[in-house]
């Protein structure tokens, strides 16, 4: 048997999922992957995926508003989302983080509720999971100034896309670092090279469902099952075996969510 696989992050209140989650579901444990956490980014979707979380045994759910949503997120949502923090299978708080390429949230306001998102996990010792989308040294600031006064923080950049030197000091403060589909595509060999260079016990994977299907599947809706061509991509970029670096990936999520 093949080793089981983690999607550490996937949309599945998505409404691309909203017709067909029980078989996407299937495919996903047909094809070896154990559990998903299915990641919010908004008040509704945190309390949808926290429903998700408790109606499916594989699925785990985080709870947060994603900073290009953080603008239209209405005056009751942070309280919201704290609400529904100690909710069972809430394994992280996110994903909340930084984002330049896109301009739907005023950057001050994605930096206060990226500090309000560390506070909250780190208050009930919740991982947290980071987006960063062009913003990496702005990221970096924000998480030294964190480190600096509390420590290590349990968090993974989710669908890494940075340089080696933003890996490295992620990794020198203690995160963990998740790569999804873009790993996979024909023009990624810088990131694979950093991929090379991730210690296989800080490595994790994802899908970042229903968005940015791995190679062969690029342009489909993504879905969870496909975790195993991102994992089989690092497996070759690691030069590992398949099964070696998917036990490593998946006591890496064990370790970091705690299920
Ligand atoms: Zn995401």
């Amino acid at each position: 048997m093949s080793a089981v696989l983690i999607d550490t992050h996937a949309h599945l209140d998505d409404e691309q999922f909203r017709d067909d989650l029980p078989a996407v579901l299937q495919r996903a444990a047909a094809a070896g992957v154990g559990s998903i956490i299915t990641i919010a980014t908004t008040a509704p979707s945190s309390a949808v995926c926290v429903a998700l979380a408790a109606q499916h045994t594989a699925l785990y759910a985080t709870i947060g508003i994603q900073p290009n949503h953080v603008a239209e997120a209405s005056s009751t949502a942070w309280d919201e989302v704290v609400a529904l923090v100690t909710r069972q299978r809430v394994v992280a708080v996110g994903e909340t983080g930084l984002d330049r390429h896109w301009h739907y949230t005023p950057f001050p306001q994605q930096e206060d509720y990226f500090a309000r998102h560390l506070a909250l996990a780190r208050k009930h010792n919740l991982p947290v999971v980071i987006h960063c989308r062009e913003a990496e040294a702005d990221v970096l600031r924000l998480l030294r100034d964190d480190y600096e006064r509390h420590g290590p923080v349990r968090a993974v950049m989710h669908s890494f896309t940075g340089d080696a030197a933003t890996a490295e000091a992620c990794l020198a403060m203690g995160l963990y670092i998740s790569f999804a589909g873009m790993v996979t595509y024909k023009n990624a060999q810088a990131l694979r090279d950093v991929a090379k260079s991730i210690p296989l016990d800080r490595l994790l994977v994802e899908t970042d469902s229903p968005y940015l299907a791995p190679v062969p599947l690029r342009g489909k809706r993504n879905e969870p099952a496909n975790v195993v061509h991102t994992a089989a991509c690092l497996a070759s970029v690691q030069e590992r075996e398949p099964t070696i670096l998917a036990g490593h990936t998946t006591q890496n999520a064990r370790n970091l969510f705690w299920f």
